[in-house]
């Protein structure tokens, strides 16, 4: 309902909205933001493109399902384009059908990249990945309304199939960027039999090409990302910004405990050897472990197979999985190897194996020194407040940042609810957002490679 409020307030003019804004419960601390007529970026526009966006895919419960390789990510994608056009933006789409749209700028310089992606999970939200893209065009068109040219030329981006919703596990479009899908990426089919090589090409990309897909090392001067928070840190401290210092590293193990299935009602208790019992005090051990040290650092274990799984049978298989998270690779590992040892203690007291694979590791992506400082410095001069944070979710952002220099900005996401219809950013958190990605580009436009401001 609250959605519907703002929605109808956004038809005023700038001013009426600001003080409507204001009265609405969802602007913040008044004095903490930066006034309508300070702004470069238009917040009504902003606001309504990002309203219309949510009529592709859009689900009864209020959010989207416009899952990356789908219908409704089409529409979605061939709608975005068309307003990349009208901002006068020369659109491509590489082989792994992410979308670029490109404004020249004044000097021979590699370019400053910025975007996000408009793919959902199933039953998602509108800002998820919408507002750093239709923020990135809201930049376009200020930039266009005040006839400013950048040295660096600028590039939109809208990465394919951010979420993993079909054929791959996420992250699909920077990881081609990034030169790191898998070799057998191309002959992927999903369970229906459906190829993700012909819906490539339904998307304006090309399968057989898709390392082609790679961008080089220095053809990319900087890339940001402007994106909500998905946690609640921003909206618990009523901070408008967020400068994210990095996305963690994700380390992923699977375990199996492994005792003996026997009788349930024969067997006396000194004599089980109960893989569950095992695998629950495992479960313990991981948060124990993950929480002794002070810090950020996350350990979840998300599922567990119980095998045989009937009532009257002693568990013998338990598989789980253990994933941790955390800024620092070094700090993962050794509180996984703190871990295993408890595993291995377990293992003793109950009579159970315990084996872990070796785990897949996403290594940490630090966002650049120098581009926090340029976010920080942007949302000084337009009067909002700054905190920095790491981003515990993936962002294309740690793809990004294998080619070029990057940086993030977040806004708060209300109640830090995300992958959910009941997702919600206010129109004047997402322009905050869309004004310090404006001032942060015109500020690396000048400052990368050292150049005067005057050249
Ligand atoms: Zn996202």
């Amino acid at each position: 309902m609250l959605k519907r409020r703002c929605g109808l307030v956004v038809t005023g003019t700038g001013l009426t909205l600001f003080f409507l804004m204001a009265g609405s419960g969802w602007a913040g601390k008044g004095k903490e933001e930066t006034s309508v007529a300070s702004r470069h970026v238009n917040q009504e526009r902003f606001w309504t493109t990002l309203q219309q966006l949510a009529e592709f895919g859009k689900n009864p419960e209020g959010g989207v399902s416009r899952v990356g390789f789908t219908e409704p990510d089409l529409a979605g994608r061939s709608y975005v384009m068309g307003l990349m056009r009208e901002a006068g933006l020369e659109v491509r789409i590489d082989p792994a059908g992410n979308i670029f749209g490109r404004r020249s700028g004044s000097q021979k310089l590699p370019v400053l990249l910025f975007g996000s992606h408009i793919d959902s999970v199933p039953h998602g939200g509108n800002y998820d990945g919408d507002v750093g893209t239709l923020g990135a065009l809201e930049v376009i068109r200020a930039l266009n309304e005040e006839h400013l040219t950048t040295r660096h030329p600028l590039e939109i981006v809208i990465w394919s199939n951010e979420e993993g919703g079909r054929f791959y596990s996420g992250l699909f479009g920077s990881s081609a960027a990034a030169g790191v899908l898998p070799a057998d990426i191309a002959a992927r089919q999903d369970e229906n039999g459906e190829r993700l090589r012909d819906w490539l090409s339904r998307m304006g990309g090309d399968a057989s090409q898709i390392a082609a897909a790679k961008i080089a090392p220095g053809s990319v001067a900087g890339y940001l990302e402007l994106h909500i928070e998905q946690g609640a840190v921003l909206d618990e401290a009523n901070i408008p910004i967020g400068v994210v210092t990095g996305i963690v590293g994700i380390s992923l193990r699977t375990c199996t405990a492994t005792g003996f299935a026997n009788h349930a009602g024969t067997t006396l208790m000194n004599r089980r050897r109960d893989a569950l019992a095992a695998a629950s005090k495992a479960v313990l051990a991981v948060r124990e472990e993950v929480r002794a040290g002070t810090g950020r650092q996350v350990g979840t274990v998300g599922w567990m197979k119980i095998e045989p799984g009937a009532s009257n049978v002693i568990p013998g298989r338990v598989t789980f999985p253990v994933e941790l998270r955390d800024l620092d690779a070094e700090k993962i590992n050794r509180i996984a190897e703190r871990i295993l040892q408890r595993f291995k203690t377990i293992s003793q007291e109950e009579n159970v194996e315990i084996n872990c694979t070796k785990p897949d590791f996403d290594a940490p992506a630090l966002t650049a020194k120098s581009f926090q400082d340029a976010i920080r410095a942007s949302a000084g001069e337009a009067g909002l407040r700054t905190l920095d944070l790491p981003s515990g979710a993936g962002h294309d952002a740690q793809n990004a940042a294998r080619f070029a220099p990057a940086g993030m900005i977040f806004v708060p996401s209300r109640g830090g609810i995300s992958h959910s219809p009941l997702e919600y950013t206010s129109p004047e958190q997402a322009a905050n957002g869309a004004e310090v990605l404006y001032r942060t580009l015109l500020k690396l436009d000048v400052r990368l490679d050292g150049a005067s401001p005057s050249d």
